[in-house]
């Protein structure tokens, strides 16, 4: 079971004369929400309170477009409500909630965002903003028509695009993600991060544990940036998920223990080759191979350290000769690097002999045998011992071929593939085909050329020796994936 800890803190601020934002902690449903709303008079503070209590009361279903739904009817009451009551005409609101809802893989965050209120995730003590601002500001930043820092200050930062009460329906953005223990999600207001600095909100969000305790610093920061408007955060921990934030963590360790093994593996093999180089070198030089210092031994107490006996040896027995235990730990460890090295000059072996056979049987070659052109695969030499493969006759003969092709073919043409030699093959029939719609020679030695090129001929004579209209290989490579941190598993539903 996914457990959630929620605290808030709200304030006017500096300027305004009332708080017209509002915020939700429902710990029951584990829904947790943040509106800021906007309208003379008291239409804001109606419209935001509005827009937190609709949508706790409209998630009957714990789902993500449950919570969706209950977004839209929200909206349609506060549009009804501002179209009926003249005193509250033109409200509007912003709304960003989060819920627990039940997943295939157990409990999911669903996060939903309507206007320019923002949720964010600080996990591994990085803070991703999950919402988009539905303002005039973002879309000239996503245009690049101004910079990020521009969008700070621009005289038109407070227009939205979209909010609750504005019209009869309205999109709502929103996606779910699997929670992890140790996740904070931070939901606010722009009078936060209007006057806070991200770094300023990382910074508190990893010092202050207490969830209550965060969101009153972060409003007090605000209100010290200037607090030219209304303030409201909602921070939501993440206290238990099942183990599923433990089971990831030991996999990364796990992972990164094979690999940190790998490396130490190739260490052994690289400095083991060097010792080896270092005995060659004495040997040739003619002294007797005396013990040649292991350069990679470090100081003489490192071997000692690692020859220390288990608690569970008998002192007694191997008290009296220490340097015969010394010996023996040296000798194993260099049984071992031995055969790392080994291991590693397979590995390497493996690898170059792969990938001569993946060149060799990938490439193709004509051979002219008399009047006869084939197609082998491999290489004329052979290396490895593979030889080369016969393939298969071309549909012509030697002399059939017009020139360049026959020279090509006597010299024993290459192809990198089977598909290039195919098109040679294409090019050279297209080529006799054109030659034999003008001449009327037909000899009695290439009957099979013969035959084709005179059907190929009546139905299409004119093609042309220079249209091999071959199709180009499509590259299938994958598009890339986008830059979302890999861990977030982000579900975009917009
Ligand atoms: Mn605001």
């Amino acid at each position: 079971m996914t457990i959630l800890r929620a605290g808030s803190a709200t304030h006017v601020g500096q300027v305004r004369s009332n708080n017209q934002d509002s915020s939700l902690v429902a710990v029951d449903t584990n829904l947790f929400g943040v509106a800021d709303g906007m309208g003379g008079h008291q239409g804001g503070e109606v419209a935001s309170a509005m827009a937190v209590s609709l949508a706790a009361e409209h998630t009957a279903d714990r789902t993500l477009d449950a919570l969706k739904h209950a977004v839209r009817v929200a909206n349609r009451a506060i549009f009804e409500k501002a179209g009926s009551d003249p005193e509250l005409h033109g409200m509007g609101t912003t709304l960003v909630a989060i819920q627990l809802v039940p997943g295939p893989e157990g409990d999911e965050i669903a996060w939903i965002n309507v206007g320019d209120s923002r949720v964010y995730l600080m996990r591994d003590d990085q803070l991703h903003q999950l919402s988009h601002d539905h303002s005039l500001v973002e879309d000239l930043v996503r245009d690049g028509r101004i910079t990020a820092e521009e969008a700070k200050v621009h005289p038109q930062r407070n227009i939205l695009t979209r909010a609750l009460g504005i019209d009869l329906d309205v999109e709502v953005d929103g996606a779910t993600l699997l929670p992890l223990a140790g996740d904070r999600y931070l939901l606010c207001s722009d009078g936060l991060f209007n006057e806070v600095s991200i770094d300023q909100m990382s910074s508190v969000l990893r010092r202050l544990v207490d969830p209550d305790e965060a969101a009153a610093e972060l409003v007090r920061l605000a209100n010290e940036g200037g607090g030219r408007d209304n303030i409201t955060v909602v921070v939501v921990d993440v206290i238990d998920d099942d183990g599923r934030a433990a089971s990831i963590a030991q996999a990364q360790a796990a992972a990164a223990a094979a690999a940190e093994a790998k490396a130490a593996a190739e260490r052994a093999a690289d400095e083991e080759a060097a010792r080896q180089a270092a005995l060659a070198e004495q040997e040739a030089v003619g002294g007797a191979p005396e013990v040649v210092m292991d350069p990679a031994a470090g100081p003489v107490f490192a071997d000692r350290a690692s020859s220390l006996p288990e608690s569970t040896d008998d002192y007694g027995a191997e008290g009296d000769d220490l340097y015969a235990d010394l010996d023996r730990a040296r000798a194993k460890r260099l049984t071992w690097r031995v055969l790392a090295f080994a291991a590693a000059l397979v590995i390497v072996v493996a690898v170059v002999l792969g990938a001569i056979y993946y060149s060799e049987s990938g490439t193709y070659r004509l051979a002219v045998s008399g009047d006869r052109v084939s197609l082998y695969r491999g290489s004329e030499t052979g290396l490895l011992g593979l030889g080369s493969e016969y393939m298969y006759d071309m549909p012509f003969t030697l002399s059939d071929m017009p020139e360049p092709f026959r020279t090509q073919a006597r010299n024993g043409k290459e192809f990198s593939d089977a598909q290039a030699a195919r098109e040679f093959e294409f090019n050279v029939q297209e080529a006799i085909d054109a030659t034999s719609t003008t001449t009327t020679t037909t000899t009695t030695t290439s009957t099979t050329s013969t035959t084709t090129s005179t059907t190929t001929a009546t139905t299409a004579p004119t093609t042309g020796p220079a249209g091999p209209s071959v199709p180009a290989t499509v590259p299938t490579t994958a598009a890339a994936p986008p830059a979302v941190p890999a861990n977030l598993r982000s579900q975009p539903g917009r």
